[in-house]
Order: structure tokens, then sequence, then C-alpha cells
């Protein structure tokens, strides 16, 4: 006896429900389940865990692309050995991700190359992973962003857009020296999120020196600070930097030379 469904009309009932995972497992599992003697129940189980894990996965996918990350580094590929002024307990604690759910605040500084956007990245895909919305900015990507104007109807939108993900990772303060009014965004965004939307800022600049980025005021500087060291942590960074090491390994420049520029960096 047959239910008198032909292979190709049950290919065409999957694809109209859009089992497109069970389209593509369904020989190798059919005959998978004849060998093993799986039950009707099993093999349909089997199915639909692989219909689930493949659409589980294009949504971390989805997710991943909107976080905007620059490159994909992953926690474990972080070579905690190489950078012995991190204290890894307190990297593998925040990579619980409490502090994306307290909506607190971690601040990664150190000089270039010790690993400060690898650890914000490795951090921003956990979170990824465990389902939250996440966006990656440099900070000078951001200040291109905000209009010139307060009165523009794209200010509101910018500070809307950025007050959204659950987590913000704003990376290289420090670098570019801010406008007054990009810093008066800045300010009001940090305002926004403060005790509502985890960030991860990144930073070359030890906090004494915000200033200089925050268009030298010193106030708006105090309380921008102030809001993202409240419920925080601080990882602060000392040691070599890890592109420069890659380099002296593939001999493309000499040791003396590394040393010279990297005047902040303990040897
Ligand atoms: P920073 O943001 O502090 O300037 P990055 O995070 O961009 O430094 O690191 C520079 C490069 O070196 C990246 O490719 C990063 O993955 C790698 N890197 C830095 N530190 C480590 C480390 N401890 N283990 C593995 N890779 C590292
Ligand atoms: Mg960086």
């Amino acid at each position: 006896m047959t239910t008198g469904l032909t292979y190709l009309e049950v290919q065409k009932h999957l694809e109209q429900l859009k089992l497109t995972q069970v389209q593509v497992v369904l020989d190798r599992l059919a005959e998978e389940a004849s060998r093993r003697q799986w039950s009707y129940i099993e093999f349909l189980g089997k199915l639909l865990e692989e219909e689930m894990a493949a659409r589980q996965e294009r949504r971390l996918a989805v997710k991943q692309r909107l976080a905007h990350f620059p490159w994909v580094k992953t926690l474990d590929q972080f070579d905690f050995s190489f950078q012995p002024s991190i204290d890894e307990k307190k990297v593998r604690e925040l990579a619980t991700l409490r502090f994306v759910e307290q909506a607190e605040v971690v601040l990664l500084t150190g000089p270039p190359g010790v690993g400060k956007t690898h650890l914000a990245i490795g951090l921003g895909l956990e979170a990824v992973r465990a389902g939250y919305s996440v966006y990656f900015i440099t900070l000078s990507e951001l200040a291109d962003q905000v209009p010139p104007d307060r009165t523009d109807p794209r200010w509101a939108e910018r500070l809307r857009v950025l007050s959204h993900p659950r987590l913000l990772i704003i990376d290289e303060v420090g670098y570019v020296p801010l406008s007054p009014i990009v810093s008066y965004f800045v300010f009001s965004l940090v305002c926004r999120r403060y005790e509502k939307g985890a960030m991860i800022w990144t930073s070359n600049k030890g906090f004494a020196d915000w200033a200089g980025v925050f268009a030298g005021d010193e106030v708006l500087t105090a309380a921008i600070l102030d809001r993202l060291l409240h419920h925080s942590t601080v990882i602060n960074i000392r040691g070599r930097s890890y592109r420069l090491q890659d380099k002296l390994r593939a001999g493309t420049i000499s040791a003396p030379t590394a040393a010279a520029t990297q005047p902040g960096e303990r040897e």
C-alpha cells in the first residue's frame, strides 16, 4: 500500500512550507533511517531538528551582519598568555553577559595592538549568539553620521538608532578629536543609554586625556565619564602589541624598530 505521494510532490510540499533544510537532508536522513531502523517519529524528529538548527544559524548570521563587526574573531582565539596584564577571569565573567542584561559598561583601554577591538568583538559575538542585538561602530564613523545642526531630524533619528541595540560597541575613542556638536551628541547618547543599554568602549587614551577628544570640554567629559564609569568594568591593558609581535616573528621589521615605534610599551 502506498500514500500515492511521489518524491517530487514531497519536495514541492517542503518547498511551499519553506522547510528548506529538510529538502536538503531528506535523502541522506531517509537512507540513514532505513539503515538504522529509526521509528517514524525518530525520523520526523531528526528532520525537524535539522530544520530548527539551520533556522537558528540563519537568524544568528543575520544578527551578526546587522552587528556590523569590521572583522570576526572570537574570545577563544584570544591568547591570554600573551597579555598577562588582562585578568582572564574578568573577561570570562563578562562573557556570561550579565553586563548586557544589567545595561552596564565595559571600558577597554591600552596602547595600539593589545587586543582591545578583538576583545570587544569577541564579547559582541557572544552577545549575538545569545540572541541580543549588537551594533559596532568606531567613534570616527559615528562622528561622520552626526548632522551639524541639532534641529535636523536626522539628529534624533541617529540618536534613536544608536539607542536601540542591547549592546553598543564604540571603538577607538582617542584617535580623532570631536567637534563640540559631535561631543554633545555623544553625551546625549550616553545619557539615553545610561542604565538602559549596555556599551563597550575602547580607547588608546587614559580617562584623564578624554577631554582632549571631546572638544576640550572638561565639564561635558566629566559628565560622560561619570555615567560610563558608574556601573562598569574597566580593563586596562598594559603590554606589547600583538601586531608588532606578528611582524617581528615574520621578520618584516627588526626588534629595535618595533621598540622605537611603541614607546609606551613594557618589554
Ligand atoms: P587594538 O584594538 O588594541 O589596537 P586589536 O584588537 O585590533 O588591537 O588587535 C590587533 C590584532 O592582533 C588583531 O588581529 C587581533 O586579533 C590580534 N590580537 C591582539 N591581541 C591578541 C591576543 N592576545 N591573542 C590573539 N590575537 C591577538
Ligand atoms: Mg582597535
